[in-house]
């Protein structure tokens, strides 16, 4: 499981070892930095709305609805539109919750993420999973939650009782 790419980005030079490191070739700096994301933890009363995970990484593990940002897209953007994708739900994002590092391993690569939550609510549509991404949903306990795919999730969901102690018994 590697970190980054072993040449460079730029000119294909093989690069001394992982970023950060400039390349000796062409001296383009390589750097690793934590790509943003943006999530909806969609709450009704006591109980969040989760999804299994249909693909890899996690597959089968719960996880919260949300994605990658593209490009300039900010973060807020990106968990609404992923809602939307994800679930066919029209959300109102209601409160930021915070961010968190984490990690995500994909086409063997290990890469920081920054993971950006947001307690939300549905305003309009039909839950329709895109069974690409999740075979199932369930509306789960905040108070209890099971271990969830990433470990920002699991922060996310206590900061989110903590924050709001007495709004989800
Ligand atoms: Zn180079």
């Amino acid at each position: 499981m590697t970190v980054t790419a072993r040449f460079c980005s730029r000119c294909a030079a093989p690069l001394p070892h992982h970023p950060p490191v400039a390349c000796p070739a062409c001296g383009y700096a390589h750097w690793v930095n934590p790509r943003p994301t943006g999530s909806v933890v969609i709450v009704d009363g006591s109980r969040f709305l989760a999804v299994r995970r249909a693909r890899e990484p996690r597959a089968g593990w719960w996880d919260i609805p949300g994605g990658f940002c593209d490009a300039w897209e900010p973060p807020a953007d990106a968990a609404v539109r992923e809602a939307r994708e994800e679930l066919g739900l029209e959300v109102r994002l209601d409160r930021f919750i915070g961010m968190y590092i984490g990690e995500y391993h994909y086409q063997d690569e290990r890469v920081p993420v920054l993971d950006c939550f947001w307690r939300a609510s549905v305003v309009d549509g039909d839950l329709t999973l895109d069974e690409t991404e999740a075979s199932e949903y369930a509306w789960l306990p905040l108070a209890e939650p099971p271990p969830m795919a990433f470990a920002t999730q699991d922060r996310a969901l206590a900061d989110l009782v903590a924050q709001d102690p007495d709004g989800h018994r």
